[in-house]
C-alpha cells in the first residue's frame, strides 16, 4: 500500500501538527476543517513552527518552502477523495467521530486507509460504522506533534495486518516511533496518563496543595517535564474530560470518575491554553 497523499481532518492543535510532520516528510497534504478561520489558524501555527525550525537550521530554506508548498487547505470533504491515508483529528466526541467517518468513508477511494487520532474512543466502534472496517486503525500522535516521538498505532479488532504495516511505515516515514497497541479504552497512553491528571485535579479541589505545588511535586519528585495541571492545560480540559468519561463508562470502574472540578471548568469554558484560561492564565 503506497501512501503519498494524506488528508487530515481537523486543523486544531493535533491536526495542524500532524499535517506539518507529513508535509516536512514530503507527503502531499490536504487539511480540512469546517471554516476558513479554523484553517487559517491551523496554517498560521504550522508557519510559525516551520519558521522556528528554519531559524534553528533544523530545516534548510528549500525544505521549509517545500513543506509549506506540500499543504493545501479546504472546507470541502470531496477535495480528499484521492487521498491514500486519511487521519482524523476532530473534536473528541464519539457521535461526531462516527458521523465524520461515515462521511469520509462515502467520499474517499475504496482502497484508502482511514485512521483516527482519537485519545480514547473505541476504534472498533468507529470501524464498524464504515463499509471498510478492516481499513480503519488508530494513529495516536502525542502533543505537540512536531516534538513528540511516539505514535500509538492501535489495532481495531477488524484491522487488517497489511493496513497495520502500512500505517507503521507511515509513522516511521515521518520520523516517529510507532508502538503497537490493542483497542481498549484509553489504549496505553491515556489509560495511564489521564487518571494521574484527574487525581492531580482532585488534589487541587480538596485543597491538598496549590496548583503550583502539585505541579512542582510531579516535576521535581518524579522528573516529569511538566506538572499534570500544566499538561492538562496543554491537552485541553474538554479533551481530558472526554477521555475520563470514556474510561469511566467503558471500564465501569468508579476509580475513573471525572473530578467535579474538571467538569465545572469545562462548563465555564476554561479549556486551558486554547481558550486562554485553565488552571493557569495564558
Ligand atoms: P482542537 O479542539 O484543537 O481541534 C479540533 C478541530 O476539529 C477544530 O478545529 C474543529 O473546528 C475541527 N472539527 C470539528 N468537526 C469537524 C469536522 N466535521 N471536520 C473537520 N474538522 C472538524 O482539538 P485537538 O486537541 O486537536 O484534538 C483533536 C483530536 O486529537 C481529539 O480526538 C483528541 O482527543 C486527539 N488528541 C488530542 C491530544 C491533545 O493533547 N490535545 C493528544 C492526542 C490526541
Amino acid at each position: 500500500m503506497k501512501i503519498a497523499k494524506v488528508g487530515v481532518l481537523g486543523a486544531g492543535q493535533m491536526g495542524n501538527g500532524i499535517a506539518q510532520v507529513f508535509a516536512v516528510a514530503g507527503f502531499n497534504i490536504t487539511m480540512r476543517d469546517l471554516s476558513s478561520e479554523a484553517l487559517d489558524k491551523g496554517l498560521n501555527t504550522i508557519k510559525k513552527s516551520l519558521g522556528k525550525l528554519l531559524e534553528k537550521a533544523k530545516l534548510s530554506p528549500e525544505q521549509h518552502n517545500q513543506a509549506l508548498a506540500n499543504i493545501k487547505t479546504t472546507t470541502a470533504l470531496t477535495d480528499l477523495q484521492d487521498c491514500d491515508l486519511i487521519i482524523e483529528a476532530v473534536t473528541e466526541n464519539p457521535d461526531l467521530k462516527i458521523k465524520v467517518f461515515q462521511e469520509i468513508d462515502a467520499t474517499v477511494k475504496p482502497e484508502a486507509i482511514l485512521a483516527t487520532n482519537t485519545s480514547s474512543i473505541s476504534i472498533t466502534q468507529i470501524a464498524a460504522a464504515t463499509k471498510r472496517p478492516s481499513q480503519v486503525i488508530g494513529m495516536h500522535f502525542m502533543n505537540p506533534v512536531p516534538l513528540m516521538q511516539l505514535v500509538e498505532v492501535i489495532r481495531a479488532i477488524q484491522t487488517a495486518d497489511e493496513v497495520y504495516m502500512a500505517v507503521e511505515d507511515a509513522a516511521k516515514a515521518v520520523g516517529k516511533t510507532p508502538v503497537e497497541v490493542n483497542d481498549y479504552p484509553g489504549f496505553v497512553a491515556n489509560r495511564i496518563l489521564m487518571p494521574m491528571i484527574n487525581e492531580a485535579i482532585y488534589c487541587l479541589m480538596e485543597g491538598v496543595a496549590s496548583k503550583e505545588a502539585i505541579d512542582t511535586v510531579m516535576k521535581l519528585g518524579m522528573n516529569h517535564p511538566m506538572g499534570p495541571l500544566t499538561l492538562a492545560d496543554l491537552i485541553g480540559l474538554d479533551t481530558c474530560l472526554a477521555i475520563m468519561e470514556v474510561l469511566h463508562r467503558d471500564l465501569g470502574d468508579s476509580k475513573y470518575r471525572p473530578c467535579p472540578l474538571l467538569k465545572k471548568m469545562v462548563l465555564a469554558g476554561w479549556l486551558g491554553r486554547k481558550s486562554g484560561r485553565g488552571f493557569y492564565s495564558y
